[in-house]
């Protein structure tokens, strides 16, 4: 198996401008493959929009169902439900009210469906979710659609990732980009696990700072290379300067200060990346280093 650089980018909090680097970088260099691991709030496939060849479900865990031809109405399970997801509620053939189980709310722990005295609750297998496949204009992409109040959105990103190596394979890209999700929950750490690359974004405040040192953090613990990249740097030099000597101190390259350009955002609407929207313009040039940097080191 050759061997595949794969660049995960991650931000701290969300609206860093994280989505829109990772589509810069994912159009630059053909044959790539895309990886949108942030499959709660699913972006990158808006902009690349990947023409899909394969949609394949995925098993999330499993939704309790009742059989009311054998429920007793004993109310057993909602006493004992702790995730408070069997209610009563008004139903005009139940005057005190119908036991219900309130699917966006069961977590599948399998609990009910164990002590219902006549074994009325089957447990059936969450489907509602996909991973899908696509060809878009630089290469291949793998995203996902988590369904509403579904979890498991780490173990889900673990099949973006695994498909995402799989095609890499298959068609000998080299690079992987992968989206991640905002944060330091289980999401943003299965787009961490087996990376080569992690580039953090932040943008210069407060927050941004104290939320990079967090994601910093937890990436230190993975064997993986760590980069910074500062978005919108120039909106306030000194929090900047702030970012750029703590990096310093840490030993963590930072790798671009992007500046602040509405195109960016005006490239997003357009559905394009900054490259093919502005390709002549500043941050393009910066985000040109930064992807050499990146697939070159
Ligand atoms: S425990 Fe079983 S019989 Fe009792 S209310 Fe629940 S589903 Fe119905
Ligand atoms: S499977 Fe667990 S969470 Fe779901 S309804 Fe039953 S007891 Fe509640």
């Amino acid at each position: 198996m050759q061997k595949i650089n794969e660049i995960s980018i991650l931000s701290g909090k969300g609206g860093t401008g994280k989505t829109s680097l990772a589509a810069a970088l994912a159009t630059m260099g053909k044959n790539t493959v895309a990886a949108d691991c942030d499959v709660d709030v699913a972006n990158l496939y808006l902009i690349l929009n990947p023409d899909d060849y394969k949609t394949e479900k995925y098993i999330s865990g499993h939704k309790a169902v009742i059989d009311y031809d054998i429920c007793t109405q004993c109310g057993l399970c909602k006493d004992h439900c702790r995730f408070g997801a069997i209610e009563l509620q008004p139903d005009p053939d139940y005057p005190q009210g119908k036991i219900t189980i309130v699917e966006t709310s069961c977590d599948g722990c399998w609990l009910c469906s164990r002590i219902c005295p006549v074994n009325a609750i089957e447990m059936v297998p969450s489907d509602k979710s996909f991973w899908y496949l696509g060809e878009y204009r630089y290469g291949k992409m793998v995203h996902a659609r988590l369904a509403p109040g579904e979890e498991n959105s780490g173990k889900l990103v673990s099949v973006v990732r695994e498909q995402a190596r799989k095609t890499a394979d298959e068609c000998g890209a080299k690079n992987i980009i992968i989206d991640g999700p905002p944060g330091t929950g289980c999401a943003a750490i299965a787009s961490l696990t087996g990376a080569n690359k992690v580039v953090i974004v932040t943008e210069p405040t407060g927050t941004g700072l104290h939320d990079m040192k967090r994601i910093l953090d937890l990436a230190g613990r993975f064997q993986v290379k760590r980069y910074v990249v500062i978005n919108k740097s120039d909106l306030n030099p000194d929090i900047t300067d702030r970012i750029c000597s703590w990096c310093e101190k840490e030993g963590v390259p930072v790798i671009g200060n992007l500046p602040f350009d509405p195109r960016m955002v005006h490239s997003m609407v357009a559905c394009k990346s900054i490259q093919e929207w502005a390709p002549d313009s500043e941050i393009a040039a910066s985000i040109q280093n930064i992807y050499e940097l990146l697939v070159r080191s």
